[in-house]
């Protein structure tokens, strides 16, 4: 039986994803934003909590820890950098890691540049890498810690895996995120439909998460650094690509 998987917003912007396994009952909270959001969905479709996957410890990540310990008492999983920040922790991870969600199971990618602890999980089975706030729809996370390097190698990894893989990432910034995109690779046919569904979506209260990693590696101007026409929008023209994301990056923090 396939994985079933729900993403919903919380907080003001945030997204909460639960992925059950239907065989097992096992379901899993990736991060845990919002202990009421994360309880609505999880009563909405009768499934029990088993399992929080932290991928970093911001408090909007995690702020919904405590309280759902104490109604299921499931199992919190964080990453080991992360270690005597997250609340409530059964078990730390490590890139190469794997973890068990009932029959399901994730690979754990250390994926640090918008904090050093972030980690992403790969459910390979199942085709659905959740990247936290490393990857966005059309956009990626902030470099708050370590180095531009850091975030453009994440990347980088992320990208490497099949077009066909579902992101689910930890924000909906989309909108904004598009706008940005748009003033970065206005020639980009391809970006131009998406960013005019992001718009339709919107209106009709959905938002493009997950996304195809295919679909981001066409139209997301952080993905595409090492392409001419995103070189020539930040005026590097011939540089590295690790150069032109972090004009890039930095074009976005004042956007
Ligand atoms: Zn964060």
């Amino acid at each position: 039986m396939a994985a079933e998987i729900h993403a919903f917003r919380c907080l003001e912007d945030n997204i909460g994803v639960l992925v059950h396994d239907p065989a097992s009952g096992a379901c899993a909270a990736i991060d845990a934003p919002e202990e009421g959001a994360v309880r609505d969905a999880l009563e909405a479709r009768g499934w029990r909590l088993t399992d929080i996957l932290v991928t970093h410890r911001h408090h909007d990540h995690i702020g919904g820890i405590p309280g759902l310990k104490a109604r299921t008492g499931c199992r919190v999983v964080a990453p080991a950098r992360a270690a005597g920040h997250v609340p409530e922790v059964d078990a730390l991870v490590r890139e190469g890691d794997r973890v068990r969600v009932g029959g399901l199971e994730a690979e754990v990618w250390e994926t640090p540049g918008h904090c050093a602890d972030h980690v992403s999980y790969w459910f390979s089975a199942e085709r659905a890498l959740f990247a936290g706030d490393t990857l966005f729809t059309l956009g990626c996370g902030r470099v708050l810690e370590g180095s531009y390097a850091d975030l453009w190698h994440s990347l980088e990894r992320l990208a490497a895996l099949p077009d066909d893989v579902n992101v689910y990432s930890g924000h909906d910034y989309v909108l904004s995120n598009a706008r940005f995109a748009l003033a970065a690779d206005p020639a980009n046919e391809a970006l131009k439909s998406r960013a005019a569904a992001a718009e339709a979506a919107k209106a009709q209260g959905r938002f493009l998460i997950p996304s195809r990693l295919g679909a981001e590696k066409a139209t997301n101007p952080f993905l595409r650094a090492g392409e001419p026409a995103l070189a020539r929008a930040v005026n590097r023209e011939g540089a590295p690509p690790l150069e032109v994301f972090q004009a890039l990056r930095e074009w976005k923090n004042r956007f």
